[in-house]
């Protein structure tokens, strides 16, 4: 695994300090999908999985459910109406999202076949021992750790809270963005987290999440669509998003613009798009990609968006 890329602070998403008690032997740090409070985000996590959180972990989530044989979730405090309503609406994600992206199943040597979805009860939880467990920031709104997804017994999980003061009431934030990115880091990109960041992919991997969350759940994305209208980026500059040279409003909402115009206007690009990416070949998506000129269509689609449409 290369070294991984810094990435970058948004805003909130803040990349994971220097593990205190690092020592030279630590592996690399497992891939996150750290997302802030208000839109989602990325960091890096500097410990594998679980591995630090012994006991803790399950005195503080003592709660677990299985879903099915590939869902876990752990609680701090579910009752059984909103663990049956979650592994509800997990389950039901996973048509849709292939729907969309049009996978022929899992990606190579992809062994997150098990998914464990990890509940505090609030934030204000979730800050308190989340860190301790996982070893992540927790100035953010979740995080998703995919680790390496080629390691036999490596166990993927997102992190996330409940919120009860966003509508409709009670709600795990973002949660069905971060269980895209499972989904998207299963079926869609080679490797772990460091290896889909060899090129410029968030427009995808933040857009993608982000669309299947909103479309999905059928929630208007008003933040975005406001966005829409006024035209801030042309297409091609999204494709060079990074989370270094972002904000989250580059990110989350102009991501969400993107790929929802290429998934919309242009399912062949995608497909091809995607092909690349399953492969591990990032730099002829990055080739396939800042071929493309679609600008004078994108800004009319803008338009549209913004109205309505
Ligand atoms: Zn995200």
């Amino acid at each position: 695994m290369r070294a991984m890329a810094l990435v970058t602070a948004l805003l909130i998403a803040a990349v994971a300090a220097a593990p205190a008690q690092a020592a030279s032997a630590e592996p690399p740090p497992p891939h996150v999908f750290a997302d802030p409070g208000q839109r989602p985000a990325h960091g890096t996590a500097k410990a594998a999985p679980g591995a630090t959180g012994g006991g803790l972990e399950s005195r503080i989530l003592p709660i677990v459910h299985n879903c099915s044989p590939s869902l876990r979730i752990r609680a701090q405090e579910m009752t059984a109406a909103q663990l049956a309503a979650t592994c509800a609406s997990l389950a039901n994600q996973d048509a849709y999202f292939h729907s969309v992206v049009k996978d022929s199943g899992p990606v190579a040597n992809d062994l997150n076949t098990t998914l464990e979805v990890d509940v505090f009860n609030s934030s204000a939880d979730y800050k308190a021992y989340a860190r301790k467990i996982y070893g992540i920031d927790t100035n953010n709104g979740g995080m998703y750790l995919e680790g390496d997804p080629s390691a036999p017994g490596n166990q993927p999980r997102f992190i996330c809270y409940e919120r009860t003061d966003v509508s409709p009431g009670w709600q795990i934030w973002n949660l069905n963005h971060e269980y895209t990115h499972y989904l998207d880091g299963r079926y869609d990109l080679y490797g772990d987290f460091g290896d889909s960041q060899t090129t410029p992919t968030v427009w995808w991997g933040e857009g993608i999440a982000e669309y299947v969350s909103y479309s999905y759940r059928g929630v208007p994305y008003t933040n975005a669509i406001a966005e829409a209208g006024k035209h801030t980026y042309a297409l091609r500059t999204l494709f060079d998003t990074t989370y270094a040279n972002s904000d989250v409003n580059r990110t989350y909402n102009w991501g969400y613009l993107a790929a929802r115009y290429m998934i919309e206007r242009h399912p062949a690009d995608v497909a091809t798009v995607l092909g690349h990416y399953r492969t591990g070949d990032w730099a002829a998506a990055r080739s396939f990609l800042t071929s493309l000129d679609y600008e004078s269509d994108w800004n009319a689609w803008l338009t549209a968006v913004a109205a309505g449409a």
